[in-house]
């Protein structure tokens, strides 16, 4: 089997197994001392430990890749105009999607009405966390230290710094010359040390969803089936629909693109982290997706850290349910309000797991909606999180291509190729 196959199957056997376990739990099939001894040593033990070394092990790529591709890849570029084009289009693109995505989700959610069923008069107890405003989004994205942005994984700050340090390099004559020689073997090695990491991969998947599965268990889904669905049905859409009408328009195959970025999502998928899955995301959009790394080299971490088209349609389906449920009737300009704020918000959502559900706090607030309402749907945010992740990296793979093949980096007979 090659790795992404077996990544693929790693998935299906982890979500098999632990939801099997947790019926087995629920059913209060196995014996008081069997069933603590599986949770306390296989999935709290064994099963978390591998699964948390694995996440660790591809986070720890993610500042060494970040910064070493992308300035290298602006140093070829020369900077200037060149990268600015490429950086106006891809940013514009990054948050047209995200609209999209975002209106597709109100529209779904209007039409199939999840929250009608509900009828709450008063907001149920739910302590929110509060999201931090747009403006200190803003100026977060500018380092004011290159140490501590790495050290903290501010992966914004980095860009910024790799893009100036390349930028300066280009610009150094036989001195700059030198220092991309090295970064440009560092960034070899530091792909190389990627694939090492990727063989553990199935392992690291199989166990991650062994644990997650048993102590979530699909039970939740039933009670908020409704909302559930239409966020999985505007994920689809915008994830099948969308992205293959953007790839269409280059004459690139949509089935041949996500039959590539499968590895990705399955990452995705499984850690439910865009920024963990960035080293894998990159990997594939150079290597399989034919796309230039000069172009990658900045496409990919900034939509890992900005482009949240699946999260977006969660906070889309989530405002109206909420509204729906406390009969609230919102009007077309807060609508457009919540179109503007999960677009923005999506900026300052971080690449990690449940983050959106934090951002929600921000659209639900910009509407007056009852923050509280998110109680409602905690319960099968975790899972959802998973699916809206993998949409996230789909999108991320998209306009990367979108952009290197309307600027003429992308190597189509790459994309073609059958290297499954
Ligand atoms: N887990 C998502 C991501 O990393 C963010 C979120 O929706 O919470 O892309």
């Amino acid at each position: 089997m090659s790795l992404t196959q077996r990544i693929v199957s790693a998935m299906v056997l982890g979500l098999l197994i632990g939801g099997s376990m947790n019926l087995l739990f629920a059913g209060e099939i196995l014996s008081q001392g069997l069933e603590t001894w599986i949770t306390k040593y296989l999935i709290d033990g064994l099963f978390d430990t591998v699964g948390q070394i694995f996440v660790n092990s591809l986070k720890l790529m993610v500042v060494p890749l970040v910064f070493v591709s992308l300035l290298c890849g602006m140093a070829s570029l020369g900077g200037g105009s060149r990268m600015g084009l490429l950086a106006g289009k891809t940013l514009c693109l990054y948050l047209v999607t995200t609209a999209v995505a975002i209106s597709l989700a109100l529209s779904f959610a209007l039409i199939l009405g999840p929250g009608n069923d509900i009828n709450l008069a008063e907001a149920s107890e739910f302590a929110a966390s509060e999201a931090p405003p747009f403006k200190t989004t803003l100026i977060n994205i500018f380092p004011s230290n290159p140490v501590a942005a790495m050290a903290e994984g501010q992966v914004l700050q980095v860009i910024v710094f790799a893009l100036l340090i390349g930028l300066a390099s280009s610009k150094s004559g036989d001195a700059g010359r030198r220092l991309l020689d090295f970064f440009d073997d560092l960034n070899k090695v530091i792909m190389e040390t990627v694939m090492l990491l990727m063989v553990l991969a199935p392992y690291g998947i199989f166990c991650l969803l062994v644990k997650l599965f048993a102590s979530l268990g699909f039970g939740v889904i039933v009670s908020l089936a409704s909302y559930f669905f239409t966020v999985l049905l505007a994920l689809a859409a915008h994830g099948v629909g969308t992205y293959s009408l953007l790839l269409l328009w280059t004459g690139l195959s949509p089935w041949r693109f996500f039959v590539k970025m499968r590895g990705p999502m399955a990452f995705a998928f499984s850690t439910s982290s865009s920024g963990a899955t960035m080293p894998v995301t990159l990997k594939t959009v150079n290597e399989d997706l034919g796309v230039d790394n000069r172009v990658a080299s900045f496409t990919v971490p900034l939509g890992a850290t900005i482009n949240m088209d699946g999260t977006a349609i969660m906070q889309g389906v989530a405002t109206v349910f909420i509204a729906q449920a406390y009969n609230i009737n919102l009007g077309i300009e807060a609508y457009l309000t919540v179109i503007l704020t999960a677009t923005l918000a999506s900026i300052g959502t971080a690449a990690v797991p449940g983050v959106g559900l934090v951002m929600l706090v921000m659209v639900l607030n910009q509407v007056g909606l009852p923050v509280e309402g998110i109680g409602l749907i905690i319960g099968v945010d975790r899972m959802l999180d998973m699916c809206r992740t993998a949409v996230n990296v789909a999108g991320d793979g998209t306009i990367s291509t979108f952009v290197a093949h309307s600027e003429g980096f992308h190597d189509r007979e790459k994309f073609n190729a059958t290297n499954l």
